[in-house]
């Protein structure tokens, strides 16, 4: 499997599926699952609607993954997954490290082969960058999957400086 980092907008990438850092509603937010919401279209939304309304009806659990098509992103699919949220106590880095491995696991299971990441708790839900970087990596290198390449998608230097520097560890 490769694994890279580069910094951009994980909207636009030309992967097959792009993770979204969802919260439990799946009914929308700010930061990367804003963006991800208004590059993909109102369809997106209609079908995290239709997926509460009968697989999910209590929300997606932090730590998991469930899968959506990706309408007008270039990218087939949408794997949303709910990172813990420091500010509600959940400082538990196995919560992390699922979202990253359990969000692998579906993609694997829909045949993709390329998959891009966020920065999954990086940002609103409070987690240090570093430690985001360290958890994802280390949750990436140990799933075993038929994906060939990971592209973790950082929208500014600091947080690519982070995932490089774990990319680099041996
Ligand atoms: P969370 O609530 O899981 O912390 P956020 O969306 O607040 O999720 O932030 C996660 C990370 O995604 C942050 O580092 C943020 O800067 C970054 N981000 C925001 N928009 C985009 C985007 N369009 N592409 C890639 N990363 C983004």
């Amino acid at each position: 499997m490769k694994l890279e980092a580069v910094l951009g907008d994980i909207t636009t990438q030309d992967v097959d599926a792009v993770v979204n850092a969802a919260n439990s509603s799946l009914l929308g937010g700010g930061g990367v699952d804003g963006a991800i919401h208004a590059a993909a279209g109102p369809e997106l939304l209609a079908a995290c609607r239709e997926l509460r309304r009968t697989a999910l009806p209590d929300g997606l659990p932090v730590g998991e993954a469930v899968a959506t098509p990706g309408f007008r992103l270039p990218a087939r699919w949408v794997i949303h997954t709910v990172g813990p949220n420091r500010h509600r106590g959940q400082t538990d880095p196995a919560l992390l490290s699922s979202c990253f491995t359990r969000s692998l696991d579906v993609a694997d299971g829909l045949g993709a082969s390329s998959v891009a990441f966020p920065a999954v708790s990086g940002g609103v839900y409070g987690w240090a960058m570093d430690e985001v970087a360290r958890i994802a990596v280390e949750a990436v290198r140990g799933g075993v999957t038929g994906i060939e390449r990971v592209r973790f998608v950082l929208f500014s230097p600091d947080s690519l400086d982070a995932f490089r520097t774990e990319l680099d560890r041996a």
